[in-house]
């Protein structure tokens, strides 16, 4: 745990090296919001509420963390760290709103800040990192990702999904045994693009691995295939309590999957998730999609 504190510490010192002024003084708009408050420019004002207060709901249903607060600011160029720590030690996050970046390096989309949160939080909260070069913390990298992908809205989820169903119905699903075991795409492929140029804090991933999707798609439906075994969102805390007693977390999921006899076992689980994202409606309505292939 020494070394996760260190790099909690690095990202505290944050603020003193890249001051939150240094973005368009004057331009920025201050609004308290009921996750913390929100300083970025007037016409993002509206997107930093909405995406805060889902990240809010996602921490309190997903991460079971009801009372987290947290700050979001307008990202200036090149400068600011993604994660700052207040003084009241919550973290504020530093978003490129406007869409640009110095050198042409692409921004994600606003959609893409809860995703983020949901990764930090995480980390912050559930399973720090006590290592370097790793993806997220010292969870297992699918259940990294699949924090964050809980966090997403309808519109993200709705694409994982048609991916996710249209991988079941070829085959070409990640069998579990590798999935549970995997270094997440965007580590082994290309791990100088896994994080941005700009500071180690700055953590914001852009796709640069062809099993990227596939990768999301597996942790998408995943989760919801276990918030329907286990019936509650907050299946992602219930794997972090796990992980942190130091149980396995492959015997917990077959333990809760339905896989309850003596032939629980990881083959099983694969075919018990393909046809439950065969049976679930969610994924039947985009296996009819006309665009699902
Ligand atoms: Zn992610």
């Amino acid at each position: 745990m020494t070394l996760g504190r260190v790099a909690i510490a690095l990202v505290a010192l944050a603020p003193s090296i890249a001051p939150a002024h240094a973005a368009q003084p004057g331009a920025m708009v201050i609004r308290k919001a009921s996750f913390g408050h929100v300083e970025v420019a007037a016409t993002a004002v509206e997107t930093a509420l909405r995406e805060g207060r889902a990240a809010q709901a996602a921490a309190r249903d997903v991460l079971l963390l009801p009372h987290v607060r947290f700050g979001i600011t307008a990202r200036s160029h090149g400068k600011a760290r993604w994660v700052s720590i207040a003084s009241n030690g919550s973290p504020i996050y530093s978003w490129a709103f406007e869409n640009t970046a110095p050198g042409g390096r692409p921004v994600p989309p606003s959609h893409a800040l809860r995703h983020e949160i949901g990764h930090d939080l995480f980390i912050r909260h559930l399973v720090p990192s006590s290592r370097e070069g790793q993806y997220g913390g010292d969870a297992p990298d699918w259940l990294d990702e699949m924090a964050a992908i809980a966090f997403e809205g309808t519109d993200v989820t709705a694409m994982r999904r048609r991916e996710a169903a249209r991988l079941a119905r070829s085959g070409s699903l990640i069998p579990m045994d590798r999935f549970l075991t995997m270094v997440h795409p965007e580590l082994t492929e290309s791990p100088a693009s896994a994080v941005a140029s700009d500071g180690p804090a700055y953590r914001i991933r852009l796709a640069a691995s062809s099993d990227t999707p596939r990768f999301y798609a597996m942790t998408r439906a995943f989760y919801d295939y276990l918030v329907a075994r286990t019936g509650s969102p907050a299946v992602v805390a219930k794997l972090a309590d796990a992980f942190r007693r130091g149980e396995r977390l492959d015997a917990w999921v077959l333990a809760r999957s339905g896989q309850r006899n003596g032939s629980a076992s990881l083959g099983a689980l694969d075919a018990d998730l393909r046809s439950w994202i065969q049976s679930d409606a969610r994924y039947a309505v985009a296996t009819g999609s006309p665009n699902g292939g």
